[in-house]
């Protein structure tokens, strides 16, 4: 089977502008917000693009994950690497135990394929509570969201002034899947074993499958629901003001 790097990665024109475009941003977004700033890693390929990035640059940015307990062996596997390959102690945030198991006992463990609201729901508790934890106390985050992801990610700026006042950045926007893949050949970044088998977007594994060729990135999370309803909402806040 053929790894990820040898199917995408390319060196194609602007290649070096746009990594350095998303380092000077990173770099901006440390020194603004400097112990105040988080990396919030899916532990995708992007997420760890810009992990390596914060390594080799040496910026003061944390970096954290969710663990809804739904995750892949693969996805787990790369928080012990994270700690192996450059020293950094990725924060790990979890649901609450206590509404898990209030949520399966009433829904069951298969709540996520019989309607949208539970799905959404087991989204709520398992992401977006603790993502809440993760950004307490942080007045920026940053995330290898891509435009190319899909059609709702068309717009995706690289920066954004949230609601609540905390900025978000998005070094790698405007990268294509050949960059990232070709980033990760030239600095050897570990990532995630499923990518080499046909999955562009990881997420939990109840909710995920592979794509076929040809078939959008974003085509194998929660395939079973159509369009727009098709993101858990970790990224829906109203995206303002690109830079
Ligand atoms: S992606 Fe699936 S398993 Fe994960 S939190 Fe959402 S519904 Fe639950």
């Amino acid at each position: 089977m053929s790894s990820s790097i040898q199917r995408f990665a390319r060196k194609t024109r602007g290649f070096e502008a746009r990594v350095a475009h998303a380092e000077a941003l990173l770099r901006e977004a440390a020194e603004d917000h400097g112990g105040r700033i988080v990396q919030a890693n899916s532990l995708g390929v992007e997420g760890m693009v810009l992990t390596d990035m914060i390594a080799r640059l040496q910026l003061p940015v944390a970096v954290a994950t969710l663990d809804t307990g739904k995750l892949h062996a693969e996805t787990l596997a790369l928080i012990p690497a994270i700690r192996a390959r450059y020293g950094i102690e990725v924060e790990v945030f979890r649901p609450q135990a206590e509404q898990v198991v209030h949520f399966v006992g009433r829904h069951g463990d298969d709540a996520m394929f019989r309607s949208l609201e539970l799905r959404k729901a087991c989204c709520a508790l398992r992401k977006l509570e603790p993502m809440q934890r993760l950004l307490a106390g942080r007045s920026a985050w940053v995330t290898g969201l891509r435009r190319e992801h899909s059609e709702t990610r068309r717009h995706v700026p690289f920066y954004a002034l949230e609601d609540d006042g905390r900025e978000k950045f998005y070094p790698i926007a405007d990268w294509t899947e050949a960059d990232v893949w070709e980033y990760v050949k030239r600095h050897d970044v570990p990532y995630n074993a499923l990518h080499d088998q046909w999955y562009p977007s990881i997420g939990c594994a109840p909710c995920t499958r592979a794509v076929s060729a040809g078939e959008d990135p974003r085509a194998g999370r929660w395939w079973w629901e159509q369009g727009a309803a098709k993101e858990c909402g970790l990224h829906l806040r109203p995206e303002v003001a690109s830079a």
